[in-house]
């Protein structure tokens, strides 16, 4: 706890009490153009967790992370896997508020918001977090690296054992909208399987560990 803060220390609330204080936030100028705060959506907890870079117009509308063109392709490529929103993963963004114009969100913007961010990832306990696109790896890892090289790589989260897979962003699919060997789609299909093969390992180690011993 920040003796010198009149902010509660974030560590020692409950999910409820994390989006009720983000939803009142105005640690960032961000705050001051939002309609509604996207906090995040999905199970509490969940082996799953996607972090995506901010809310554009259609997410500050309806308080829903990925709900807009770029959503709905996410929730097709999740499902072509079988992973089913809101069910199977839970969703958040770097920043919960709408940058201005759409812009990425700033260095400063992502600090602010961090807390929050953190808080949902020790609530939510993922085996798995896909980053999607360069804001979020950025934010994240710390790592200037292009999304063409470190997307389908698995690594770790900083200080931690979760696994982190970069991915690129369903916007950017939306430019790019081949789905030949190679292209960036065909790619992130390759990724989303490989995520669901380690959710289908991660999930038969907890039955095994489970199951009395003879
Ligand atoms: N893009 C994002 O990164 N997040 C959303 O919630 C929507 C679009």
């Amino acid at each position: 706890m920040d003796l010198f803060s009149n902010e509660p220390d974030l560590l020692s609330l409950s999910y409820q009490e994390v989006k009720t204080l983000a939803e009142k936030c105005t640690r960032c100028p961000l705050s001051k153009g939002r309609n509604k705060v996207v906090f995040g959506n999905g199970p509490v907890p969940c082996d799953l967790m996607l972090i995506g870079e901010a809310p554009g117009a259609d997410e500050d509308e309806q308080g829903l992370p990925f709900v807009g063109r770029a959503g709905q392709l996410l929730t097709k490529i999740l499902e072509s896997v079988n992973i089913k929103r809101p069910d199977d993963i839970y969703i958040a963004n770097t920043v919960k508020c709408r940058p201005p114009e759409n812009r990425a969100p700033l260095a400063s913007e992502q600090e602010a918001c961090a807390p929050y961010l953190e808080a949902q990832i020790r609530l939510v306990k993922p085996k798995i977090i896909l980053l999607a696109g360069a804001p979020a790896v950025k934010a994240i890892l710390k790592a200037e690296e292009p999304m063409s090289t470190i997307r389908g790589k698995w690594l770790r989260l900083p200080g931690n054992e979760i696994a982190v897979m970069p991915i690129f962003h369903p916007a950017y699919l939306l430019r790019n909208p081949s789905k030949e060997k190679g292209s960036p789609k065909w790619l992130t299909w390759q990724d989303v399987q490989e995520v669901k093969h380690a959710l289908e390992y991660f999930k038969r180690v907890a039955e095994l560990a489970k199951e009395p011993e003879d």
